[in-house]
């Protein structure tokens, strides 16, 4: 698989009155084309601020983003965010909500429509295209945010503690149920999570961050012999238990 993107040494502070807060300091990873990377690092260390940086809110201060797309351009990829909640209106019905990136971006074509109203029949929320949001249940409300968001057709999609929100049953079956669909998609992911074990049932290759200012501490391949449709199997690979003790030993040992 490709690189689609390389971050080499970014490092990046907040200033404000008060002083400069060093968020990352000398952050060097890539990531292949179709690859889902799960970051996890403790809170505060700088994880959002990384996201927004390779999402393109933010400027890094040191250091590059490298783009390599596979037809050999190097445009910046076109990244889809999601973030804690699923931050639907609830004054808009479900399907206003699921068109409401396209409205904002003016691209209410319609094959782009299409490709909406494809998705509510796939995703199974057809009969629910004029309900209200809260008339969903927790895992319908974020299938409808992925729609909105894929909507955009984005290649890279970032994900910000998107389920932090559920309890955790729903939690468990609704990350499976979405990373699933992102695959079946095509998409790149970055994921961040503060859930070791969700890091290690949902991605390919486990990204380690210290505490603020957050560094690189490992990067971990992971490699799972059971390939399931249920959340609960991957848990139950025999490898699960190793990745779990090896990245907490990373994770909680401060240098
Ligand atoms: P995480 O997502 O890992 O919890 P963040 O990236 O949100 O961490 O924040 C990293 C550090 O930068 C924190 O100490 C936070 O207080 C600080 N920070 C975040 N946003 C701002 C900002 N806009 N101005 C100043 N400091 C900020
Ligand atoms: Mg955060």
């Amino acid at each position: 698989m490709s690189t689609l993107l390389e971050l080499k040494n970014i490092g990046y502070s907040y200033h404000s009155l008060h002083g400069e807060t060093v968020a990352l300091r000398d952050i060097s990873f890539q990531v292949r084309q179709g690859e889902f990377v799960a970051i996890v690092g403790p809170s505060g260390c700088g994880k959002s601020t990384l996201l927004s940086i390779i999402a393109g809110l933010l400027t890094p201060e040191l250091g590059t983003i490298a783009v390599n797309n596979p037809d050999g351009t190097l445009h910046y990829p076109k990244v889809g965010y999601m973030l804690q909640r699923d931050h639907l209106f609830e004054w808009r019905t479900v399907y206003r909500n699921a068109i409401l990136g396209l409205e904002i971006h003016h691209m209410l074509t319609p094959d782009r429509l299409e490709a909406v109203n494809r998705l509510f029949m796939e995703y199974g929320l057809e009969k629910f295209r004029d309900k209200r949001p809260s008339e969903l249940s927790g895992g319908m409300k974020q299938r409808a945010a992925l729609i909105r968001t894929l909507a955009l057709d984005p290649q890279l999609l970032l994900l910000d503690e998107p389920f932090s929100a559920l309890d955790y049953q729903t939690r468990l079956m609704v990350s499976a149920d979405i990373c699933k669909l992102i695959r079946a998609a095509g998409k790149t992911m970055i994921i961040i999570t503060h859930d070791l074990s969700e890091a290690i049932s949902l991605a390919d290759r486990v990204i380690v961050l210290s505490g603020r200012p957050a560094t690189v501490k490992t990067e971990m391949a992971i490699k799972l012999s059971i390939q399931d449709d249920t959340p609960l199997a991957a848990r139950n690979a025999p490898e699960f238990q190793q990745y779990f003790n090896r990245l907490w030993e990373v994770l909680t040992h401060e240098a």
